[in-house]
């Protein structure tokens, strides 16, 4: 059995300064309080909104925490300065939601850019991107719902979004680099499924280029998973796996009760771990043509990863098997597995200030929401800020 140890803060910090410990844990400790993280996200959003800066407040605080700059060229020095822990990252152009063709056209020739970079770069193991950068919301709702019975201007959108998704999955493949390709809200999944599956059968003809995201906080992703793997069997091609517990669990509760439709969430968060760690195990299993992605701050289903690989025969390393978390979040994973010699890389997320907004917003919130993690960052950091006191 492996002997990870997630507690090992040496390890976990070892790349970050006493400035920039310092500085992640006010931010812990600021986002530990719903009410602030309410309010701030309230305000940041109203003065964006209206044109007032925000980069100011914004970019020293949050931004600094979660994200790697305004550009790759900003980024680079993150890259490099994890690669000295053994962790390798994914530069994530952090651009959501656009709208029209000048807006996604934008996004498109950013995310090239930064697949070119990733192909050039070592340290940069994925490239990645988030579908709804690159097809306006209401032609992939349309498209989600069928898209046989789609109007026409929706049809024609998505021919668009192909040749898009076509684009950046060419693009990754001449380097020879996989491409992650993010998942959303329910309502959009169903094409953009279905784009992914093409882009499979077309371009994992000896290895996995192109990964679908399974939300495994949906009770049907498990079946699908099954279902997808047993496809590419039959095909003959591999599936790369990327899973993720889900994001956006109160709007999706709240559409369904809105929209009186059957809530498309597990009913528990316990519910939801089950899943998540039998897909990991599915997914084990069928190595052979399998290559998985496993993206959570949840420890248990990264050692619960880890010693299944090394049960199977499977050495720490196996190109086929990453870990992944975000960056700013769960240093405590990522170093201390990446210093175990299993594959690990970081999301970087990447923008202009405002354009990632909507993602520090979400960050700020899950780390109040969601149970235990802010405190348990906050405990690390303390026990890590002792350790260097003790050592002087
Ligand atoms: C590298 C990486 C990539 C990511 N990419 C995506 C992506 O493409 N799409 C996306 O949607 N998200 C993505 N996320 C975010 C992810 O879905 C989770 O929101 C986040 O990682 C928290 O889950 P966890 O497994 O880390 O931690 P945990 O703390 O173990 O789990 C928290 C999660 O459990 C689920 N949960 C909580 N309470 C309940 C409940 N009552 N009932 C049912 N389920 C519950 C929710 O999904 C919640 O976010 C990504 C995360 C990482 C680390």
């Amino acid at each position: 059995m492996t002997t990870i140890n997630f507690e090992n803060t040496a390890v976990a910090f070892k790349v970050r300064s006493k400035r920039e410990l310092g500085r992640a844990f006010l931010m812990f400790k600021l986002i530990s309080r719903p009410g602030l993280v309410k309010l701030g996200n309230s305000v940041i959003g109203m003065m964006a909104r209206i044109g007032l800066p925000v980069n100011w407040i914004v970019k020293p605080t949050v931004y600094a925490q979660f994200c790697g700059g305004e550009t790759i060229n900003e980024c680079a020095p993150v890259v490099e300065k994890l690669a000295t822990g053994q962790v390798r990252s994914i530069l994530d152009y952090s651009v959501e939601g656009s709208e029209s063709d000048v807006e996604i056209e934008k996004a498109l020739q950013e995310t090239l850019k930064a697949i070119d970079f990733a192909g050039k770069n070592e340290n940069i193991p994925f490239a990645v991107f988030k579908p709804t950068a690159f097809i306006k919301s209401r032609a992939l709702e349309i498209l989600s719902q069928g898209e046989e019975k789609a109007d026409e201007e929706s049809k024609k959108e998505g021919a668009k979004f192909r040749e898009r998704v076509l684009k950046m999955c060419t693009k990754a493949a001449g380097y020879n680099l996989s491409i992650l390709i993010d998942a959303e809200d329910s309502w959009y999944q169903n094409f953009i499924d279905q784009v992914v599956y093409e882009m499979q059968v077309k371009f994992n003809k000896e290895k996995a280029i192109v990964f679908n995201t399974y939300q495994m906080y949906r009770w049907d992703r498990l079946d699908l998973l099954k279902k997808d793997v047993e496809r590419a069997r039959k095909e003959k091609y591999f599936i790369g796996v990327k899973f993720v517990r889900g994001a956006y669990m109160e709007r999706e509760r709240a559409r369904a009760m809105e929209k009186n439709y059957m809530d498309p969430i597990q009913k528990d968060k316990e519910s939801t771990d089950k899943d998540y760690n039998s897909a990991l195990e599915y997914s084990l299993e069928n190595i052979d043509i399998t290559s998985i992605f496993n993206g959570t701050h949840n420890e248990f289903s990264s050692k619960l990863m880890a010693e299944k690989m090394l049960t199977l025969g499977l050495s720490a390393s196996d190109e086929r098997c990453w870990f992944s978390q975000l960056y700013g979040m769960s240093d405590n994973i990522s170093f201390n597995l990446a210093l175990a010699g299993f594959n690990v890389a970081k999301y970087v997320p990447y923008g202009p200030v405002k354009h990632v907004l909507p993602y520090l917003t979400r960050r700020a919130e899950e780390n109040t929401s969601v149970k235990g993690q802010t405190g348990r960052e906050l405990k690390l950091i303390t026990a890590e800020r002792r350790r260097r006191k003790k050592e002087k």
